[in-house]
């Protein structure tokens, strides 16, 4: 715990991000879980994971942005994205973070930009997702997202088995009947609003699979577990056959690089399973908690920039 806890921290420290991104996409450790920098690279990461069976789910990285003008620049790529994976016959999405439309500037310029953006993937017949982030977010989130929902009836959210407040939260978004991503939740929570213990947030991770499946036998809910944990897999797993949910009503997902062993077992059980596929220039904070979820991730990482500062250190000083 506290080696995880000490990466995230680092993950927060933009002395630390910089040096590890201007080594991570050249030396090739960061393509692990980021599929490239540009769109273009993660539309090619996403046609090989199509030709597999997998669906896609495109996330450009990035959180808080500091102006109006760069929250539209993000929408405008968002835009971009869906026409992109559209044209090209991708099945999938894309996701959205909310803090990259300005939700930190303007929480109405957030809605109307999210609203645009939803409205341009009905249009051609697509979905959109938005990522829920730290509890700072939570209410504006759900806010946003339901009001989008409700006009255009093609959105999913993330929601957080961490936090105590998601089951009643669900229970007020049954009324606009939509796609919810059930994840852990992968920010630093307190104890008063969050379960601490993994065996705490397993438990009501479990509970809300159960709730989000009877809802989808209900056609409340489109459930989409989000988990590389075996054991929330297999629970999901069973719950939908003892509901005798057709696999069309439920999926898995998960993330770029991360448990292909696990992805590979979700395929062959004949379940959906969407990839949610990173990209962008600024993939360190987004690279640093996959780390942080799991510290033997670190030394692949570890060994790459020694290597590299080693060699560096015997060339002449420019
Ligand atoms: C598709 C998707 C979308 C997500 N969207 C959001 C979101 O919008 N908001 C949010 O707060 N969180 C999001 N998350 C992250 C999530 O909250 C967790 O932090 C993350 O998924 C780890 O939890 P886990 O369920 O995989 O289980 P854990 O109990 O953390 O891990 C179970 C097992 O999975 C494997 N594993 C997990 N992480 C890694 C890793 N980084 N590298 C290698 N192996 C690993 C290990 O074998 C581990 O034992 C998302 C996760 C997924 C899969």
């Amino acid at each position: 715990m506290l080696i995880r806890n000490f990466i995230f921290w680092l993950s927060t420290k933009r002395g630390v991000t910089n040096r590890i991104a201007r080594h991570g996409m050249r030396n090739g450790f960061a393509r692990r879980f980021v599929a490239g920098e540009s769109l273009e690279e993660a539309l090619t990461a996403s046609q090989e994971l199509c030709s597999e069976g997998r669906n896609v789910s495109l996330n450009h990285l990035g959180e808080n942005v500091a102006g109006e003008a760069a929250a539209r620049e993000v929408s405008a790529g968002y835009i971009r994205m869906i026409e992109e994976l559209h044209a090209k016959n991708l099945r999938g999405n894309i996701s959205i973070k909310l803090t990259q439309l300005g939700l930190d500037i303007d929480k109405e310029l957030c809605r109307s930009m999210s609203r645009e953006i939803a409205a341009r993937a009905a249009v051609l017949g697509r979905t959109i997702e938005m990522d829920m982030e730290g509890s700072a977010y939570t209410d504006a989130t759900l806010d946003i997202f339901e009001s989008v929902q409700r006009q255009l009836g093609n959105c999913g959210l993330a929601v957080q088995a961490y936090l105590y407040r998601t089951e009643k939260d669900l229970l007020r978004l049954a009324s606009v009947k939509p796609k919810i991503r059930l994840v852990k939740g992968a920010y630093h929570e307190p104890k008063n609003i969050a379960f601490q213990k993994k065996s705490e947030v397993d438990a009501n991770y479990r509970k809300l699979t159960t709730l989000l499946l009877e809802g989808a036998a209900q056609g409340t809910f489109s459930p989409a577990m989000a988990s590389h944990d075996w054991n929330m897999v297999t629970h999901a797993q069973s719950e939908a056959a003892r509901l005798k949910l057709d696999k069309s009503r439920y999926e898995f997902q998960m993330i770029y690089g991360i448990r292909r062993d696990l992805q590979a077992q979700v395929h062959a059980a004949g379940d959906t399973l969407q990839v949610y596929v990173p990209f962008g220039t600024d993939w360190c904070p987004y690279f640093m908690r996959r780390l942080s979820e799991r510290p033997a991730n670190c030394w692949f990482v570890l060994r790459s920039l020694f290597a590299e500062s080693g060699s560096a250190s015997r060339q002449p000083a420019v």
